[in-house]
């Protein structure tokens, strides 16, 4: 009798997911970044390249979770590092089918940088958003031209603003990542007040903050070793974390939920703001040995 196989979900390349989608299904769309430019970012500058997948085997990965999981799944999150750089069609039909399969489903998540979502345009954000696409995790890094220009995030304040709008008007909820420290020593004021302002612009549904820690095969990792670019100590990527929080004009979630993080920091603003603005005060009153030490990232 020829033995019967049992067919897996396909995955190529890291596995990189937010925090929050930790007990989500994850299903391949894409494969890589179609940027990979950003010059404090590992995740695919080893490989593997670009490629959407074909969508027959994305829905046959979809219904292979199906028969492993029933209808149990509530969230799906569908890597890899720029998944709504997907033409809208091909993205809409996978969601429409895992709304058909999983009718418990909550949420549809993807990555998704603001120069692909402002190719998009409002309409087909919207066609999106009607297709079960619930929620875009952007990394924005930082709202400062200057430091978006060198660290190559192919964006401008501009375009972030009006990407981000647009994702708000669709009724597609924005978690928006902000990078403490990727500014320097030099631009550290400018990065807070920039970013704050791109923020207060856009009023997300979350802020997530992460601390910049250099990372292997990366260009910026490089000029932290050659000196061209000095990293903030604890204290001052604290400083920094209050000159945003204390210029923010924003209704939302922000959380700190991730490991490169000196503190965590969780609330909603503005009700919470004075309660953070007190720990950050506290925080920046402990000695420099006490918090995490300085590590290059391997992952
Ligand atoms: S940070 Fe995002 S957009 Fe930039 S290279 Fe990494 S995965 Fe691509």
């Amino acid at each position: 009798m020829p033995e019967k196989t049992v067919r897996q979900i396909r995955y190529q390349g890291p596995i990189y997911r937010p925090p929050s989608e930790a007990d989500s299904l994850l299903i391949q769309a894409t494969v890589g970044c179609p940027h990979n430019k950003c010059t404090f970012c590992m995740v695919y500058k080893q490989g593997p390249p670009f490629k959407i997948r074909p969508v027959e085997q994305i829905l046959e990965d979809l219904e292979v979770a199906r028969n492993k999981y029933g209808e149990s799944v509530k969230r799906l999150f569908l890597p890899a590092g720029n998944t709504i750089a997907m033409p809208t069609d091909k993205l809409a039909v996978v969601c429409r089918q895992a709304g058909k399969l999983f009718p418990k489903l909550e949420r549809i998540t993807v990555y998704g940088s603001c120069q692909y979502i402002h190719r998009k345009g409002p309409r087909e954000l919207e066609a999106l958003s009607q297709s079960g696409l619930s929620r875009i995790h952007v990394g924005l890094e930082t709202g400062d031209d200057q430091i978006l220009k060198l660290i190559r995030k192919g964006t401008t304040s501009a375009q972030q603003i009006e990407a981000c709008r647009w994702v708000k008007a669709a009724g597609i909820q924005l978690s928006l990542y902000v990078l403490l420290g990727i500014g320097g020593r030099q631009r550290s004021r400018n990065h807070a007040i920039q970013t704050a302002k791109v923020l207060n612009a856009i009023d997300p549904d979350f802020i997530r903050l992460r601390t910049f820690v250099p990372k292997i095969n990366t260009p910026l990792l490089e000029q932290v070793l050659d000196g061209s670019f000095q990293m903030l100590g604890p204290h001052q990527v604290l400083e920094e974390t209050r000159a945003i929080l204390e210029a923010l004009d924003v209704n939302c979630r922000l959380t700190s939920d991730h490991y490169t993080n000196y503190i965590d920091l969780d609330g909603n603003l503005p009700e919470d703001l004075p309660l953070l603005l007190e720990r950050l005060a506290a925080a920046l009153r402990r000695p420099v040995g006490s918090f995490r030490p300085f590590f290059i990232g391997t992952q």
